[in-house]
């Protein structure tokens, strides 16, 4: 008993070291698909959830329920991609990148130890980045920033990193610096390996090219570059040396400072070195709080969470897919665990990945890794599993706070109870928060994405047979109010009361000034973005 124990300690130590899980944070368009499709080049796929993006959802035309994804040409739901590289296991967890992003994406974000941020080089800092940035932020995760398109006029590099530092507040050091840009683009020099990688703007870069040098000011860059960016290379790397922030791997880990890297994802230059850089870099997965207090990933006791659910993949089967990240342990298939909000024993007997359309079962999964397991609609996002006998919990989910709300009805009132079940089990998934007008008793939804709506009418009428109606209200912003004395008048300007399912009294806001007001009225109440 003895002997195997200590190889299933080594086991998961070999296991994690080797595993990084991260997700890519972006605006759409900044070139995330194109990135991600780089990066599984150079190791061989081997496993596949959900699809890529775009293109690829063409593989699902069977299904019904990526009806909206095929017509809106984006993803609807994240999806996890795993690949080897070098002795390491890598999972890529997919974020919707589009506008229209819902608290799925967010709640992702919770299932990585890390996140790559892609930028546009000629766009910088946009919306998208910044609130998805801000999530990771809060989680105090490790940011590596991929700077794109270098092989387009793009802005100033300072100007990039400026922005960085302004907009999102995280230090940033550049790993390597554009030598020329757009047109003139003749490569980057790299600050660890001391040598300029090569840009070719005809070549396809399926190997990298590179000239070692001494420094950014050996004689060779003049070579490659001319005078004219050789010497824009010197003074702007010297500025760096003296002004930049020194390298420093406990700050980087920390998230309080981000290594910036250049490149451009379609030309695939710049993006193995990223790789390989990141790799070292970036963290093996890191344990997670729990009930029972930090959870290492080397603990031999096996735990996960759900963190997301993805219903219908299949119509034909009406299954879900319930996606856990295995937080310590060893997976594997057929084994018996504690579903700990159930208060039973559960057999995992059929994890799923998979590899393009198909399902491709595994058999064992470390740390770090994702596994769908098939829902016969016995979990929700949020759910632990651990080892049997155990009953710890992690709290790694948070609620976000609902930006677009709107009113709910039936078209045919004889549905009614049809309608509250959909809208009850939706609600339980996550997939949206309702609240409840004080007085007229009509639902008000609140969600993170448009898309949200989209896919709710869509399940309600396909899941459920209910037809619904929804009516957009002006509101922007929810707070949930703690205290005493809440006094309803006082939430009549710009502003309307309501409350949630547990009789928490929220007020939604139009605007910001309405909130502030609002505040300033009440400064016994507490106002909270989320449930207390
Ligand atoms: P996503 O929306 O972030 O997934 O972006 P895509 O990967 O779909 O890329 C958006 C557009 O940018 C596509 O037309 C890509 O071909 C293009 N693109 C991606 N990377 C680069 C790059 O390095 N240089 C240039 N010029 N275009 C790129």
């Amino acid at each position: 008993m003895e002997r195997l124990s200590i190889s299933l300690q080594e086991e998961l130590r070999q296991e994690v070291a080797r595993r990084r899980t991260f997700a890519i944070i972006s605006h759409p368009d900044a070139g995330k698909t194109t990135l991600t499709e780089k990066l599984l080049l150079y190791g061989g796929a081997i496993r596949l959830a959900g699809t890529v993006k775009g293109r690829k959802a063409a593989k699902f035309a069977t299904s019904d329920w990526m009806e909206i994804e095929k017509q809106r040409g984006i993803s609807v739901t994240s999806s996890v991609m795993q690949f080897d590289y070098k002795g390491h296991r890598v999972n890529i967890l997919d974020t919707p990148g589009h506008q229209d992003f819902s608290e799925d994406t967010y709640r992702t974000l919770t299932a990585a130890d890390s996140a790559v941020m892609l930028i546009d080089c000629a766009k910088g800092v946009e919306a998208q980045t910044k609130k998805l940035f801000q999530v990771c932020r809060k989680r105090g995760i490790p940011i590596f920033t991929f700077i794109n398109k270098l092989d387009r006029e793009g802005r100033d590099p300072f100007d990039l990193l400026e922005e960085i530092e302004n907009v999102l507040g995280i230090r940033s050091v550049p790993m390597n610096w554009p030598i020329g840009m757009g047109k003139q683009f003749c490569g980057v020099y790299d600050r660890v390996k001391t040598r300029v990688e090569l840009f070719d703007h005809a070549g396809d870069h399926s190997e990298i090219r590179v000239r070692e040098v001494s420094g950014f000011e050996d004689p060779i860059i003049r070579e490659i570059a001319g005078d004219h960016l050789a010497d824009q290379l010197r003074d702007e790397m010297a500025l760096i040396d003296v002004a930049g922030d020194p390298f420093d791997l406990d700050k980087v880990l920390a998230g309080e400072l981000t290594p910036v890297f250049f490149g451009s994802a379609i030309n695939n230059f710049g993006v193995q070195t990223f790789l390989e850089n990141f790799l070292r870099l970036a963290p093996a997965p890191t344990p997670r709080n729990s009930t029972d207090g930090l959870i290492e990933p080397t603990n031999e006791s096996f735990s996960g969470y759900v963190f997301k659910i993805q219903a219908n993949m299949n119509p034909a089967h009406r299954d879900r897919l319930a996606f856990l990240r295995i937080v310590s342990g060893k997976f594997e298939r057929g084994m018996s665990v504690r579903h700990v909000r159930a208060g039973k024993d559960i057999k995992l007997s059929q994890p799923q990945q998979f590899l393009a359309q198909d399902r491709d079962i595994i058999d064992t999964a470390y740390p770090g890794d994702i596994v769908g397991l098939f829902d016969p609609g016995i979990f929700r996002i949020g759910d632990s599993l651990c080892r049997t006998g155990r009953t710890l919990e992690f709290n790694e989910l948070p609620t976000f706070s609902p930006e677009l709300f709107s009113k709910v009805s039936i078209k045919n009132a004889l549905k009614q109870k049809q309608f509250l079940k959909g809208i009850d089990q939706l609600t339980e998934e996550g997939t949206i928060q309702v609240f409840k007008t004080a007085g007229f008793e009509e639902l008000v939804l609140g969600v993170v994405g448009q898309l949200q709506f989209e896919v709710l009418d869509y399940r309600m009428k396909h899941e459920y047979g209910v037809e619904i109606q929804l009516q957009r209200l002006p509101f922007q912003f929810a707070r949930w109010l703690v205290g005493d004395k809440i006094d309803p008048s006082k939430f009549r300007i710009n502003s309307q009361l309501v409350k949630d399912k547990k009789d928490n009294f929220v007020a939604l806001f139009e605007n910001e000034y309405a909130m502030r007001t609002a505040m300033e009225k009440n400064p016994d109440l507490q106002f909270l973005e989320t449930a207390p």
